[in-house]
């Protein structure tokens, strides 16, 4: 997988000027996407899963024009928000099978295959008779990453993941992050927490009003600072 960014621009309609001539290469592997609040970083999520235009430029996801062949793309897409909520009322299993159904796995057993395995994975097969809504804030967490991946996406894109998360679940839940980009994915992990970045990502970006301030590995930017 490669996405390749060119000349983006974001300009909203109040006239903040949110991404400016960004140039940028997100090779195989877990991406980190840094910057302070108000550096792009959700702009720049929002365009890549397709929810937004940008004013001028382009991405390519595999050399296709994400402009020209959003249904493509949106297919290889997972997203886990930063304000992820769930479904009331619903059994964790339930709320992963549901996901599963949304996601076209019409076959029950296979689904139930599927999700059990997700479960495992993720670490919350014991947890799976809890109702969702009452799970910890990081389990939470590792369930919004199994719907994410429960339809194999080639994209997955995280929003500032370990936000509120105690210490032992935010290492958790970056290890369970690192062992799924040993698969031909990308993950773009964006926060303003470079601890987040530095044990886990072996490439990354920073971001400053808008612009481009360094890519390169986290080790590069430690060095440089
Ligand atoms: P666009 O220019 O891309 O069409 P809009 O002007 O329609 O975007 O704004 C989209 C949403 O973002 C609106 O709900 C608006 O309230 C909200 N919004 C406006 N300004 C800001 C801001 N500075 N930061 C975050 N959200 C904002
Ligand atoms: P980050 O995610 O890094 O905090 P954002 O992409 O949310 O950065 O914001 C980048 C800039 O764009 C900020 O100046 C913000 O106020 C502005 N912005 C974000 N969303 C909107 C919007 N919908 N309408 C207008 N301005 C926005």
């Amino acid at each position: 997988m490669q996405i390749k960014i060119e000349n983006l621009n974001k300009v909203y309609r109040n006239g903040n000027y949110a991404i400016k001539n960004l140039n940028l290469e997100i090779p195989n592997g877990m991406f980190g996407l840094l910057g302070p609040n108000g550096a792009g970083k959700s702009t720049l999520m929002r365009i890549l899963v397709t929810l937004m235009k940008p004013s001028g430029g382009k991405v390519l996801v595999n050399d296709l024009d994400l402009a020209k062949n959003r249904r493509e793309i949106r297919a290889m897409l997972g997203y886990l928000p930063q304000d992820f909520s769930f479904f009331s009322k619903l059994k964790t299993y339930e709320f992963l099978d549901y996901t599963a159904r949304l996601a076209g796995m019409k076959n029950g057993a296979s689904r139930k295959t599927a999700v059990d395995q997700m479960l495992e994975e993720v670490g919350l097969f014991e947890a799976r008779d809890r109702n969702a809504n009452k799970l910890s804030g990081g389990m939470k967490r590792r369930l919004g990453i199994a719907q994410a991946l429960i339809n194999n996406p080639k994209i997955i894109i995280v929003d500032e993941p370990t936000t509120g998360l105690d210490p032992e679940e935010r290492i958790r839940f970056r290890n369970l992050l690192s062992n799924i980009s040993t698969r031909d994915v990308i993950i773009i992990l964006s926060t303003h927490i470079v601890g987040d970045i530095s044990s886990t990502c072996n490439n990354m970006a920073l971001l400053n009003k808008g612009e481009l301030a360094f890519t390169g590995s986290p080790e590069q930017l430690i060095k440089e600072a």
